[in-house]
């Protein structure tokens, strides 16, 4: 596949980094990025040489999350996205079906790929963003970092995947969904969401640091480590909890206050673009 939103980099030996590369769009993820994160984390995973992946945003943010702009390329004839568009389904089943893809499926191979992953964060991690951090086995921050989804505001009980309260604690993860607002890189090193907080000249090198202290072990044994602790997390029902979720979140997508807001959105965008959107959203939370 050829990617035009992501970096694909083996940086050092055993070492490669895939990098959202819209920094321009605080690297908005849309369908084509998402699908671009996903063969490249399987191309990683088939490569007998990579041994670590990790996860970057270009630029000064991770991710501001999904592309809600509406406003993308036009998805290519051939990706997943593309195909979807071209058939007549529309309302919930159009939205969950391609979902099915483009969110769920994406998100369970990055958290399932054999090799042990790393989020690199910086500035804004948001949303769909922090999703993906999330899917990464750990997660290295620069001081700048902060972390929430805030799409209670725009309606949804929350992204897809209920990776929050695995991430920050059950009852955290209520206050952060409720109020939408965010948390700092060393409150959530505190809360165990983060493994080491650095400053943003120093993120690059620590998370190489850590990714070489991995990669010196055997591969057969530090993938066999992340299957049985993901396992663990499964036997405990994550797995379970996170398609309960998923339903809840189609569930929001499809209440009479998501179809106005989605209608007053749409005007906003249409009025003003994004920002617009965003002034109308989070107006009243400043
Ligand atoms: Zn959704």
């Amino acid at each position: 596949m050829k990617y035009t939103r992501m970096l694909y980099e083996t940086v050092e030996p055993g070492i490669v980094k895939i990098t959202m590369n819209r920094p321009e769009k605080r690297n908005a993820e849309d369908a084509l990025m998402l699908e671009e994160m996903q063969d490249a984390f399987v191309e990683a995973d088939i490569d007998e040489d990579v041994r670590v992946i990790i996860l970057a945003g270009a630029g000064k943010d991770f991710s501001a999350g999904h592309d809600m702009s509406g406003k993308g390329e036009k998805a290519p004839e051939k990706s997943i996205m593309g195909r979807f568009l071209d058939t007549k389904l529309t309302g919930m089943e159009m939205r969950m079906r391609r979902e099915d893809y483009i969110y769920w499926n994406q998100c369970m191979v990055m958290r399932d790929v054999s090799k042990p992953t790393i989020a690199m964060v910086q500035g804004n991690c948001l949303a769909g963003g922090w999703m993906n951090a999330s899917m990464c086995d750990l997660i290295v921050a620069s001081d700048d970092a902060k972390f929430g989804d805030p799409v209670v505001r725009m309606t949804p009980a929350g992204v897809e995947i209920l990776f929050h309260p695995y991430d920050v604690g059950f009852r955290k993860a209520k206050e952060m969904l409720w109020t939408g607002d965010t948390i700092s890189a060393e409150e959530a090193k505190q809360l165990g969401l983060v493994s080491k907080v650095v400053s943003r000249e120093q993120l690059e090198e620590a998370t190489l640091e850590l990714a070489r202290r991995i990669a010196i072990n055997m591969p057969v044994a530090v993938g066999l480590v992340k299957r049985s602790i993901n396992n663990a997390w499964d036997e405990m029902g994550q797995r379970d909890a996170w398609k309960y979720h998923y339903l809840i979140h189609h569930l929001s997508h499809s209440s009479e206050e998501a179809t106005k807001y989605r209608e007053e959105r749409a005007k906003a965008i249409e009025k003003g673009g994004v920002k617009e959107m965003l002034k109308a959203r989070d107006g009243k939370f400043k």
